[in-house]
C-alpha cells in the first residue's frame, strides 16, 4: 500500500512507497511517459532492491481530461496533487482560444510553484556547437511567479492601459508615451529572497561552490536592483556562517566549504556562459532573465531535447518534460523520452532518493554513450543507430 509524501519544518519527508500522481500529456505525452516509468521503476529496483517503490496514481489533465470530464484541468487533478504533494507531468496542449488559461501556468499560480529549476549539463555524444561543452553543469533556478510574467498587462489603447499612462504621467510626472501598451513588473522582497534560499539551500546540499544572482540592476535599480540586494542580504542573514560574498572570497583565502555569493548583470552572464561556463555552479534568476538563460544554457549543451525541468514551492512540486507534445509523431513510439526521464530523476533528488537519481542519469548518458539514440539525436550524431522510445528507454534500463 503507498502512503501519501509530507512536508514538515522545510523538509519532505517521504514514505518508501509514495503514491506519486503522474499527468500522462497530450500528444506523444503517453509514449514517453511509458518509457519513463519503466525507467522509473528500474532504477528504484536497482538502488534499493525491493525496499522503495512508487505507487504512480494517474490524474488527468489537458486533451484526455477533457474527453473524460469536459474539463482541461479538473478539480480532482489539483486536488490529488495538492493532497500527495509530488507530482510528474508530460507536456500538455495549450488549447488556443476560448479565453483558457495554460495549463501549466494555473498548476504553477494554484500550488504557489515559485521556483522552476532548470538543470544543464552536457552528456557525452551529444551533439553540440561548442567545442568544450562538458565546462558547462548549472542549475538555474528561476522565479516563477513575479516579473513582467505575472500577467498584468495592457493593450494599447485600452481603456485601462490610458488611465495608467494618466496616473503615471499626472500623479508622478511619467513620460510615456499616449496609447502605448502597458506591462506591470512587480517583484517583491518576499518572492526574490525565497527564490534565493532555495537556490542556496540547493547549493549547500549538493556542495555545489557558487550561486550567482543575475539581474540588470544597473538598468531597473528597484525591480532587478532590488533582486541583487534581497538576495545578499538573505543569504549574509540566513546563511550568514556558510556563504561569503564573492567580494570577501577574492585570492581563495575562504573556507572552501562556503558557497560563494556572486552577482551578474544579465548581458555578461550571456557573455560568461559562453566564455567561463565553469566558473558557475547555481544561478538564481528573476522570471524573465531565468527563462531566457534557461534555454540558452540548454542550447549550448544540445538543444532542449534532453533538458528536464522542476517547478517546486514550499511543500509542493511538479516535475515535467520542457518540450511540447510534438503532436505529428503522436503513438509512433518515436521521440525522445530524455526530458521526462531526467525530470523523474530531479524528482527524485528532491525527495533526497539521490541513488535513484544517480542510477537514472548514469542509465541515460551510457544509453547516449552507446549511441542508440532516438531520432532527433541519431540524425546529428554520425554512425548513431536510430531506436525507438521503448528501445531508448530499454537502452537506458541496461545501463542504471
Ligand atoms: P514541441 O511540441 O516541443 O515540438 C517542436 C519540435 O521539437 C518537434 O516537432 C520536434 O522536432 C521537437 N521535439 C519536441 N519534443 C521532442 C521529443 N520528445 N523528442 C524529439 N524531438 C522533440 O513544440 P510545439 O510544436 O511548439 O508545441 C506543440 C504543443 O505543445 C502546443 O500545444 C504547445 O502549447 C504545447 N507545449 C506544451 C509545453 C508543456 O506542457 N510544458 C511546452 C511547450 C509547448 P522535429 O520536428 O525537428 O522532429
Amino acid at each position: 500500500m503507498g502512503e501519501r509524501i509530507d512536508y514538515a519544518d522545510g523538509r519532505w519527508v517521504v514514505p518508501d512507497h509514495p503514491i506519486i500522481p503522474f499527468i500522462e500529456g497530450d500528444g506523444t505525452g503517453p509514449d514517453i511517459w511509458r518509457a519513463a516509468r519503466r525507467v522509473f521503476d528500474a532504477a528504484l529496483a536497482k538502488a534499493s532492491g525491493k525496499k522503495r517503490r512508487v505507487e504512480w496514481l494517474e490524474v488527468l489533465a489537458g486533451e484526455k481530461a477533457f474527453k473524460a470530464t469536459g474539463h482541461w484541468l479538473p478539480d480532482a487533478t489539483l486536488d490529488q496533487i495538492r493532497a500527495h504533494r509530488v507530482a510528474i507531468k508530460g507536456p500538455l496542449t495549450t488549447p488556443v482560444g476560448g479565453g483558457i488559461r495554460s495549463l501549466n501556468v494555473t498548476l504553477r499560480q494554484t500550488l504557489d510553484l515559485y521556483a522552476c529549476i532548470r538543470p544543464v549539463r552536457y552528456f557525452d555524444g551529444v551533439p553540440s556547437p561548442m567545442r568544450e561543452p562538458q565546462r558547462l553543469d548549472v542549475v538555474i533556478f528561476r522565479e516563477n511567479i513575479e516579473d513582467v510574467y505575472s500577467g498584468v498587462e495592457y493593450r494599447a489603447g485600452s481603456a485601462e492601459a490610458d488611465a495608467v499612462i494618466a496616473f503615471l504621467s499626472e500623479r508622478f510626472g511619467a513620460k510615456i508615451r499616449p496609447g502605448s501598451a502597458i506591462g506591470i513588473k512587480p517583484m517583491s522582497k518576499f518572492g526574490s529572497q525565497r527564490l534565493v534560499v532555495k537556490a542556496i539551500q540547493y547549493a549547500l546540499r549538493t556542495r555545489r561552490a557558487s550561486v550567482t544572482l543575475v539581474h540588470k540592476g544597473n538598468i531597473m535599480k528597484f525591480t532587478e536592483g532590488g533582486f541583487r540586494e534581497w538576495g545578499y542580504e538573505v543569504a549574509r542573514e540566513r546563511f550568514g556562517g556558510r556563504t561569503v560574498p564573492e567580494a570577501d572570497a577574492a585570492g581563495g583565502s575562504h573556507d572552501a566549504a562556503k558557497v560563494i555569493i556572486k552577482d551578474r548583470i544579465t548581458d555578461a552572464m550571456f557573455a560568461q556562459l559562453v566564455l567561463r561556463p565553469d566558473e558557475y555552479s547555481v544561478i538564481a534568476a528573476p522570471n524573465l532573465n531565468g527563462d531566457l538563460l534557461s534555454d540558452a544554457a540548454a542550447a549550448q549543451v544540445g538543444g532542449l531535447g534532453l533538458a528536464p525541468g522542476g517547478n517546486v514551492g514550499d511543500g509542493y512540486a511538479v516535475f515535467e518534460a520542457t518540450h511540447g507534445t510534438a503532436p505529428k509523431y503522436a503513438g509512433l513510439d518515436k521521440v525522445n523520452p530524455g526530458s521526462v526521464i531526467l525530470s523523474g530523476a530531479m524528482m527524485f533528488e528532491e525527495l533526497g532518493w539521490d541513488d535513484v537519481a544517480s542510477a537514472i542519469v548514469r542509465g541515460l548518458g551510457e544509453a547516449i554513450r552507446s549511441r542508440r539514440v532516438t531520432y532527433d539525436l541519431a540524425r546529428l550524431m554520425p554512425d548513431a543507430t536510430e531506436v525507438s522510445t521503448s528501445q531508448f528507454a530499454e537502452c537506458i534500463i541496461e545501463h542504471v
